[in-house]
């Protein structure tokens, strides 16, 4: 509970830093904050459960990741669900519609981002474990990464923008394929003086956006920024990847995903 407060500490201090960038509409944020709020609401009338320590390490033993189909009880899901879909359907911002959007794909969105209290506190209750891990998915739900940060010093972690999990990663190699050669693994540096980059993989086609702590001022080098609003942020970023022709499994909080891996942990 603390921790999911915490995050909507994080869209403040995010909505101070860029108020008046014309990259990123205020209604994202809006939106996001006002389903996080109404989500908090929902858990304090209906308590989640945590895993203990025990069953979250076994969980990852066993399945790679904690997210469990025991993690959504009853009423606490239905009662997410329907908070959810109420806010998407009244509020979602024009600049989160994707022109994809079919029927299917809203549903998928839905169900993301009714389980997104749920699995950031899976997270929050895995804090250690999560530390240590080095593989490519999150150990949170599974999902590929969604975001990257580079420190000064040159160490990389990768982040689950669904979860909030951020875990350490080789620094030159794709996330989802393996690829390390560098005249395929390549990084879009682009123009202006932005924190940001985007990592293109000509094999595979994925593309990870970036912050690059280096180019932010000297006291945000702290590997504190979180990524997952900085996903939400940086949709400008997503678009260009796109229109260069590489693509990202799903925007978890941002668009739908695919829909037979959402509904799958359910089954
Ligand atoms: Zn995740
Ligand atoms: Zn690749």
């Amino acid at each position: 509970m603390r921790e999911l407060n915490c995050i909507l500490d994080d869209i403040d201090v995010y909505q101070k830093r860029i108020n008046g960038s014309a990259q990123t509409p205020k209604e994202i944020f809006t939106f996001q904050r006002e389903l996080l709020a109404m989500q908090l609401a929902v858990l304090k009338e209906y308590p989640l459960s945590l895993p203990s320590k025990e069953e979250i390490v076994l969980r990852l033993k066993r399945d790679k990741r904690i997210l469990s189909p025991k993690d959504f009880t009853e009423p606490l899901w239905t009662e997410l669900l329907n908070v959810t879909k109420k806010i998407v359907e009244e509020q979602l911002p024009e600049a989160m519609r994707s022109e994809a959007f079919n029927k299917d794909d809203i549903s998928a969105f839905i169900w993301q981002l009714s389980a997104r209290p749920i699995v950031m506190s899976l997270r929050s209750q895995a804090e250690e474990i999560i530390r240590k891990w080095k593989d490519p998915n999150c150990p949170v739900c599974g999902g590929g990464a969604t975001f990257n940060r580079i420190r000064v010093e040159g160490t990389r972690t990768l982040a689950c923008s669904w979860c909030n999990a951020e875990w350490g990663f080789e620094r030159f190699r794709c996330a989802f394929c393996g690829e390390n050669d560098s005249d395929k693994f390549r990084h879009w540096i682009l123009e202006g003086n932005i924190p940001y980059r985007i990592e293109l993989c000509h094999t595979c086609r994925h593309y990870l956006k970036v912050l690059t702590e280096e180019k932010l001022p000297e006291e945000e080098r702290d590997g504190r920024r979180p990524l997952w609003v900085e996903d939400i942020g940086t949709l400008f970023l997503d678009i260009a990847a796109e229109k260069a022709g590489f693509h990202r499994d799903g925007l978890l909080g941002l668009r739908a995903g695919k829909v037979e891996e959402a509904i799958s942990l359910m089954s």
